[in-house]
């Protein structure tokens, strides 16, 4: 991993947008720092296509996709993507399957958990859980004490068990039933919003993330950067970015920002929107 500083400006002027991870990328123990926002604003005025990739809840990617300024959200690791049709004047919806198919999955999801609560009794359901309509999320460290890397191997083994899906992020273990995940609904987006083939994407789109959940994202796009946090996990990790910031989490974000900007002199214009 190199410093983004010595990302070259050719490489600044490829970008046709940039793809974040949220948790402990774009937020710093849980906040969005004024540095992260206000460099996110930086970018969509110097024109750059934004969307936050993550595992968060469709509540929340709502909220997201309709007051942040951004051109929409892949949520729930990849299970849809919404974005704001501002001609339309409203928001819409893309699902890799309609959410009334997970109710076929009820009885097992609910069984999941129970065995995860009695199996490891200090991992929490993810007080987010009630905005989820994909996925089951399992909490190791956001609002209970964090557990062991034991505990967590355990959560992760009842999901298997049941033919789950899962990812460990930086604070849950998310399972799902479904074959989708976040590189394949980033791709889908981008190519309807578009209309960019698959090379295109991977070439011209920058990853920006802090964690093993985001492997895959750093092994498909060309240009990728982790926040300096990552440094935790990357002697365990088999695909690293290609860039790190030299800050953490909200400073790290708002340091890419400002590298992409300044090398590429796009400042953009000031109209609020
Ligand atoms: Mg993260």
């Amino acid at each position: 991993m190199e410093l983004i500083s010595k990302m070259s400006i050719s490489e600044c002027e490829t970008l046709r947008g940039i793809l974040f991870d949220i948790d402990d990328t774009f937020t710093s123990g849980g906040k969005i720092l004024k540095d992260a926002y206000s460099a996110l604003w930086d970018l969509h005025k110097a024109g750059l296509f934004l969307i936050p990739i993550t595992g968060r809840p469709a509540g929340w990617c709502d909220h997201i996709a309709r007051m942040w300024p951004v051109d929409g959200i892949v949520g729930e690791n990849g299970a849809f993507y919404f974005y704001y049709n501002k001609k339309e004047g409203k928001l819409l919806h893309r699902y890799f399957f309609p959410p009334e198919e997970v109710a076929k999955k009820k009885k097992e999801i609910e069984a999941i958990k129970k065995e995860i609560l009695r199996k490891i009794p200090r991992a929490g359901i993810a007080t987010d859980q009630p905005y989820r309509l994909f996925d089951l999320a399992i909490d190791f460290s956001e609002d209970v004490s964090p557990l062991t890397e034991r505990e967590i191997g355990q959560i992760c083994n009842v999901f298997s068990k049941h033919g789950a899906r899962y990812k460990i992020s930086s604070i849950h273990v998310n399972g799902w039933f479904g074959d989708y995940d976040k590189l394949t609904m980033t791709r889908t987006f981008i190519k309807e919003r578009l209309n960019m083939d698959k090379e295109e994407i991977d070439r011209k789109f920058l990853f920006i993330g802090d964690s093993p959940n985001d492997e895959p994202m750093f092994k498909a796009f060309l240009l990728s950067v982790g926040v300096a946090n990552i440094k935790r996990f990357a002697p365990k990790m088999k695909f690293l970015p290609k860039y790190i910031t030299s800050a953490n989490g909200s400073l790290g974000f708002a340091e890419m920002a400002r590298i992409i900007i300044d090398k590429t002199h796009k400042k953009g214009v000031e109209n609020g929107d």
